[in-house]
């Protein structure tokens, strides 16, 4: 848990940028700017407030069968902690369970709590993958996230996809190529995507590294 934002702090540094950037702060248009970006980062950001156990209270379930679980689709946006710009994108979870599941909607729950910050993508699908290890011991599980980066895309910077997939294979997804196939067979990724995938470089953790 973190401090809470300190709103009337944030709004005058709000109001610094805004004449930094060569604009009058005090003209109409811009008088309750910095209470709106004020307001809007602390959404953004509501991820540190939240803890993961909260999320995940009353909707672990006991169970026999161990097939996969896949969720898949999930559109999540975060800011990049080396601009403070959106990157966006979907996000797509699997897991083996041994003994245990967590509820379906519970998942884009947990994963609310760890985009709601500033972020690196590889981060992001470590952090999933971890708490999903974490609260349930599956016999293994996966997190793949395709995501846009505005920070590549607007501000322009050359020879450089903005478009990038990353992935954290645990346990099974690790160690047994077959489990980890069925996964991306389910998730049906576009053709380009695929060749992403080289089981060679999921086995060593995250997949395409992401632009800064
Ligand atoms: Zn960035």
């Amino acid at each position: 848990m973190s401090l809470p934002m300190n709103e009337e702090r944030v709004k005058a540094a709000v109001e610094t940028l805004l004449a930094e950037v060569g604009e009058d702060p005090t003209r109409e248009g811009l008088v309750r700017t910095p209470a709106r970006v004020a307001e809007a980062l602390k959404f953004l950001t509501s991820g540190y407030g939240q803890d993961v156990d909260a999320v995940l209270n009353n909707a672990l379930f006991t169970v026999e069968c161990s097939e996969m679980v896949i969720v898949r689709d999930i559109d999540f946006y975060s800011l990049c902690e080396h601009h403070l710009l959106p990157f966006f994108g979907k996000c797509h979870i699997a897991y083996l369970p041994r003994d245990r599941v967590v509820g379906l909607s519970k998942l884009p729950r947990l994963l609310d709590v760890f985009s709601r910050r500033l972020q690196i993508q590889e981060r992001l699908t470590n952090q999933i993958a971890e708490v999903i290890s974490e609260a349930l011991d599956p016999l293994g599980v996966g997190v793949v996230i395709e995501a846009t980066h505005l920070c590549v895309l607007m501000r322009g910077v050359e020879k450089q996809n903005a478009f990038a997939l990353t992935s954290a294979m645990r346990g099974a997804f690790r160690s047994d190529a077959r489990t980890r196939m069925e996964f991306l067979e389910l998730l049906k990724l576009r053709g380009d995507m695929r060749a992403a995938f080289d089981p060679a470089r999921l086995v060593a953790g995250a997949g395409e590294v992401a632009p800064t």
